[in-house]
């Protein structure tokens, strides 16, 4: 089960509460810290989180927008974005000079690809990439880079083959030296990892950090690590520092942990996320988007942001509540059809609702101009009209259809299938129980 299917399981059994009680809160607390365990979420960052939740949902925020499952869901997001760092963190580029970025991680995290990928992304931003090959313990790391390179259509600045072991440092200081002479505006630093942290490994980052002096330096992280993640993230902050985190391996089974732990944790910002072998599956890392990717409800997020512009419970209570006791006029139906309006296109808006993927063809038919032609015929109503359809003659539906722009076919329509939908409403209504219908006097 990932993280995604475990929270929303959390979040159907809040559905069709009413109101949410302390007890409800501490259960589903309980969930949610159950699901961040499994997902290999460090502890400490479970425990923040979760007292976070439980403040906000207990200290009654609120909502005539919102139900309480709903509310539930945006405290959650909410706090996963802030704990996913808040704002997208972007490069911090040098004022004067080339950008040196350094890359460091463990062997095998996705260095050398990811000195391929941001090539590739640099270019397309407009800079002039050069990639520099530290990283001489890897038999084959050299070769790598400049495949990689060749790809992404970037210079390697590498040391000539057969030289031995040869030396980290010298080759970056001639790096540098290199890409300030050919006006390359940005260089990134390959380096040598280890299968595990060791002193050596770190003490060779460290001197290529004093000889480059970088801007950033980038922490890779193998998402796949899980728990591991978190000590190895501690040893390279200690052991190098670093100014931001790239997780790499998103598109695996990773189950989230090391992504919700690493900002926590070590007070750096994830900046990127790489997710495939190939060179442009690699992006900005934005914490809103993910925390949606995690909540696995991305579009419900955005229906619930425009519903708390836009809506109220109460007047929707009111409404069902008139659906259900048959007193529902085309005046209310007017002011439903602009509230929704209000919100955007209707297409969208029933997009958004899950399993909407599967109606593809039916929202492709909806027509906002139906719905504003529908509109402008109760607008040409008296009040009187719009609370008694009954009363609408020949000669009041002619007036209507000329006042409006339209047909007294289409008036017809209108009035006929308002009286259908009516009825069979109430009817529903009076066998199912209408959601938020009181209990009718009849
Ligand atoms: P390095 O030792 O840190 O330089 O790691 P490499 O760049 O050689 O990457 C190690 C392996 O991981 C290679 O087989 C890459 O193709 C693979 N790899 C790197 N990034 C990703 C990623 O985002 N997704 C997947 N699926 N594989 C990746």
């Amino acid at each position: 089960e990932t993280l995604s299917d475990r929270l929303s399981g959390v979040f159907t059994t809040l559905r069709g509460k009413g109101r949410l009680s302390p007890a409800d809160i501490d259960a589903t607390a309980r969930e949610i810290r159950i699901a961040l365990l499994e997902a290999d979420v460090a502890l400490p960052v479970v425990r923040t989180f979760i007292a976070a939740v439980k403040q906000r949902a207990n200290g009654a925020e609120i909502s005539k927008a919102l139900n309480p499952a709903q509310q539930v869901i945006k405290i959650v997001n909410e706090e996963l974005v802030a704990i996913l760092g808040g704002e997208t963190r972007r490069l911090r580029f040098a004022k004067t000079g080339p950008t040196v970025i350094m890359l460091a991680g463990l062997q095998g995290a996705g260095k050398t690809t990811l000195a391929g990928k941001l090539a590739l992304w640099l270019k397309g931003q407009g800079h002039t990439p050069l990639l520099v090959a530290c990283d001489l313990q890897r038999p084959n790391a050299v070769t790598q880079l400049k495949v990689v390179g060749e790809q992404a259509g970037a210079t390697v600045f590498a040391p000539e083959p057969g030289n031995g072991v040869g030396d980290p440092v010298a080759v970056a200081r001639a790096g540098i030296d290199f890409a300030l002479e050919k006006h390359h505006d940005v260089v990134v630093v390959d380096t040598a990892g280890r299968l595990g942290v060791d002193a050596e490994l770190m003490a060779q980052a460290a001197a290529i950090r004093d000889a480059v002096d970088p801007d950033e330096t980038l922490f890779v992280l193998d998402a796949m690590i899980g728990q591991d993640a978190v000590a190895t993230a501690e040893a390279f902050r200690d052991g190098v520092g670093f100014t931001g985190v790239v997780l790499t391996k998103l598109d695996g089974d990773a189950r989230g942990g090391a992504a919700l732990s690493v900002r926590e944790l070590t007070g750096q910002p994830i900046m990127f996320a790489s997710t495939g072998e190939k060179l442009a599956d690699f992006d900005v890392f934005h914490p809103d988007r993910m925390a949606s990717r995690i909540l696995g409800m991305g579009d419900m997020l955005t229906l619930i942001e425009q519903a708390e512009q836009h809506l109220e419970v109460e007047e929707a209570e009111e409404m069902a509540a008139k659906l259900a006791a048959n007193e529902f006029t085309l005046e209310d139906f007017l002011g439903q059809m602009q509230m929704i309006r209000k919100m955007g296109p209707i297409g969208g808006l029933l997009g958004m609702l899950p399993g909407a993927g599967q109606m593809k063809d039916a929202l492709a038919q909806v027509d906002d101009r139906d719905i504003d032609r529908t509109a402008a015929i109760i607008q040409s109503m008296t009040p009187e009209e719009r609370r008694n359809p009954a009363i609408l003659n020949a000669s009041r539906r002619k007036r209507i259809a000329n006042g409006s722009g339209s047909t007294v076919t289409q008036v017809n329509a209108l009035v006929e299938r308002f009286g259908e939908a009516r009825k069979m409403m109430s009817s529903m209504a009076g066998r199912f129980g209408f959601p938020g219908s009181r209990p009718s006097n009849r």
